[in-house]
């Protein structure tokens, strides 16, 4: 328990010249207002203003800032006025209590509101006098300390308040260690199994390690005197919060935490920094990406330190920050560390540099009337290392730098995602790939009959919308196999003459299902339509003596009953409009890029639905060996669209002959992908990649480019190269 004398006695060792009398008299008046009152603990109620008192003499702080520590509630919870603490203790310390009662007294309904407007004052104040804040970050801190004796409800409130609010602000003011204890204390009421679940299994780990943690250190300290460098060495355990943070980012169980050792190196000179991390990185090899020099670059708050990960015996990863004293003293009190070289008001108006951020955040704050708009903004900048983003209604999204407008739209609702075409940012149209930037407004564009590609993981940042694609993905592609086995069978249960469907309704098909392992009749569709197992092998069985003789009907008048009816695509994706209520999955293969209105077959392929190649792919003739596969497919539209052919011209090795191809393709309106060209033995070859708007653009192309003079053939390219059925 914290008396009085405790201090005294704390103020005593940074400031020997202090106004003791001032603090009598306010611990005295204190204990007086707040006499008979007690906590939710039952103890009496002065403990909590001797705490707080406490904290701010452990953060070094000036006499008036512990007299405010100790009057910090009269205003709010005793009959004590202004005027009263005025003709006391003068207008400082009047003018702070009074600042600090301010920020918890709200007019408004709504929580944002509510929020926005603790925010609004805590600037406000921070502008005026930065130590109203100070003392209201003492005042929390103790109260999250103590926040087990109030009710469940309670608990939570105030410690999502403090994760929100209180916490930032903290750590916008440089304050780590009391960032740190605000998050852990609020990590354990907002997820109190989590966190019991991670302490324990963290100090089972330690337990497992023996004396890991001493023997690193001491090798540390060892290794970096033998080599003249002064220094202090210390092992620790991270913060609860920050572990259980990092495995949330990361979607780990807490069974796999693996990085929560730290050690800290305290060096006398910079020049000993940069030479520790040197003798650190010769020991132990260091974690690509992970080593951070904050020395060079502080951090907005001031935060200066080198940062490395470094892994140890058994494959064991381990954080080391290399810093001079005066750079931890600055990691852990922040701003209140500025304080040794100040008297009186800390402010917004000071000349400087660490006061910048503040003055701009007033000046917005001023500009910005909904107090939503205005959270979001302050967020923005109280953590840097997310991006923030707002819906056209002022919602807000935030996101790991690299995020896309796809990541947005599965924020939003899977199904937006599933359905998104595009967006707006800012009220321009991007490309999905798009990586969105702070203060980004996002419109998610829908189409009715979009569905998600496997290009959308390419996409994707986020695991969320990475898991809703694959998972879409893996059961639209069961499903489409489960369709095309089923329409496949029973095709062939046609050409055989077998009632296919009263078998299912008899159940007669337990034979075969057990023959292949499977459990359900879905099952066995899936495999057909995967192409596992052929249609006709499940069908023949059953098919009468006689059928089996004279063998199954001709091929062309049933197969024209299974034509599918194909969209020409008109984009690069690889997703293809299928019309109809019979669609399957079918996409036009990349080793002929069929034309629309050229012939065109289908094939079955293995677990990637069905092929449409071109009539005169030279991969077709190869793969028909299996005609059970085969379907007959067709065009069901002609619409104005694009597609890219590839045509190989050679021509005479000779001056303007490329120039005058060039023009011949464009003369005819004809975008040019790519061009490349090569020579050799007299001969020029130059390989093209056109826009095409159908076969019969292809063909006046052609002959156009046939006619140059000085050119010797023209083909169209097939990629053979490519397996067919990629
Ligand atoms: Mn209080």
């Amino acid at each position: 328990m914290i008396r009085f004398e405790d201090i005294l006695d704390k103020i005593e060792s940074y400031k020997p010249d202090y106004d003791e009398e001032l603090l009598q008299r306010a611990y005295i008046f204190s204990a007086r207002e707040h006499r008979g009152q007690v906590r939710s603990s039952g103890e009496p109620y002065l403990i909590h203003p001797l705490n707080v008192a406490y904290i701010l003499a452990d953060m070094r702080l000036d006499e008036t800032s512990i007299a405010v520590g100790l009057l910090h509630d009269v205003l709010e919870d005793t009959l004590t006025t202004k005027e009263k603490l005025q003709e006391t203790f003068g207008n400082d310390v009047a003018e702070l209590v009074d600042g600090v009662t301010k920020i918890s007294r709200y007019a408004y309904v709504s929580k944002e509101e509510q929020q926005a407007e603790t925010f609004r004052k805590m600037l406000l104040a921070m502008v005026g006098d930065l130590r109203v804040v100070l003392v209201k970050l003492a005042d929390r801190l103790h109260n999250m300390r103590t926040l087990q004796y109030l009710p469940e409800e309670r608990r939570h409130a105030i410690a999502k308040e403090t994760l929100e609010i209180y916490a930032p602000i903290a750590n916008r003011l440089g304050m780590g260690k009391v960032k740190a204890e605000l998050e852990d204390y609020s990590l354990q009421h907002l997820h109190p199994r989590e966190y019991d679940e991670l302490s324990k299994t963290v100090a089972e780990k330690l337990a497992v390690s023996g004396d890991l943690v001493d023997r690193i250190r001491s090798t540390l300290a060892q290794r970096l005197r033998e080599n003249g460098i002064d220094c202090e060495v210390y092992g620790r355990v991270k913060s609860m919060f920050s572990i259980w943070a990092k495995l949330r980012r990361q979607e780990t169980d807490i069974g796999q935490v693996y990085d929560y050792l730290a050690f800290r190196i305290i060096t006398p000179s910079i020049k000993d920094c940069y030479a520790a991390l040197g003798f650190v990185h010769q020991m132990w090899r260091p974690v690509p990406g992970r080593i951070k020099d904050y020395i060079a670059m502080p951090k907005p708050n001031l935060y200066q330190s080198l940062h490395t990960t470094v892994v140890a015996e058994k494959g064991q990863p381990f954080e080391v920050q290399i810093r001079t004293r005066e750079m931890d003293l600055i990691a852990e009190q922040g701003i209140a560390a500025h304080w040794k070289y100040k008297e009186g008001r800390v402010g917004a108006h000071d000349d400087d540099k660490s006061f910048l951020w503040l003055r701009q955040l007033v000046e917005q704050q001023q500009e910005i009337k909904d107090p939503r708009l205005f959270l979001h903004s302050l967020k923005i900048d109280l953590y840097p290392d997310e991006v923030y983003t707002f819906t056209p209604k002022g919602d807000v999204f935030a996101f790991p730098r690299g995020a896309t407008p796809l990541d947005f739209a599965y924020r939003i609702h899977t199904d937006v995602g599933h359905r998104c075409v595009g967006a707006r940012v800012n009220g321009k149209l991007v490309p999905l790939r798009t990586a969105l930037k702070n203060g980004d407004i996002v419109e998610i564009l829908q189409g009715t009959t979009q569905t998600p590609s496997r290009e959308w993981l390419n996409i994707a940042v986020t695991s969320r919308a990475r898991h809703k694609i694959r998972h879409w993905l893996n059961t639209e592609q069961k499903h489409r196999s489960i369709e095309l086995g089923r329409k496949l069978i029973e095709k062939e249960a046609k050409r055989y003459k077998v009632q296919w469907r009263k078998l299912v309704a008899e159940n007669a098909l337990d034979g075969v299902l057990s023959e292949h392992g499977l459990a359900r009749l879905d099952d066995l569709y899936a495999d057909v339509g995967y192409g596992k197992i052929s249609a006709r092998s499940v069908v023949e069985r059953f098919a009468t003596d006689e059928v089996k003789e004279k063998g199954p009907a001709a091929e062309a008048g049933v197969l024209q009953q299974a034509v599918r009816k194909i969209f020409p695509f008109t984009s690069s994706s690889q997703t293809i409009k299928v019309r109809g209520y019979d669609d399957l999955l079918t996409y036009l293969a990349k080793c002929c890029n069929p034309l629309p209105g050229e012939p065109i077959v289908g094939y079955v392929t293995r677990g990637k639905g069905v092929a449409v190649h071109s009539a005169n792919c030279p991969n077709v003739k190869n793969l028909m060996f299996n005609p059970d596969r085969e379907i007959e497919v067709e065009w069901a539209d002609q619409r104005q669209s694009q597609f890219q052919v590839e045509l190989e011209v050679v021509a005479e090795d000779r001056q303007g002959i490329l120039a005058r191809v060039i023009s011949t393709i464009s003369n005819l309106k004809t975008n040019i992908r790519h061009l490349e060209t090569r020579t050799g033995d007299g001969r020029a070859t130059i390989d093209l990649a056109l826009e095409i708007a159908d076969l019969k653009h292809l063909e006046k192309v052609t002959k156009s480019i046939g006619v140059v003079d000085g050119v010797i053939r023209v083909e169209r390219r097939y990629n053979t190269g490519r397996h067919a059925t990629a």
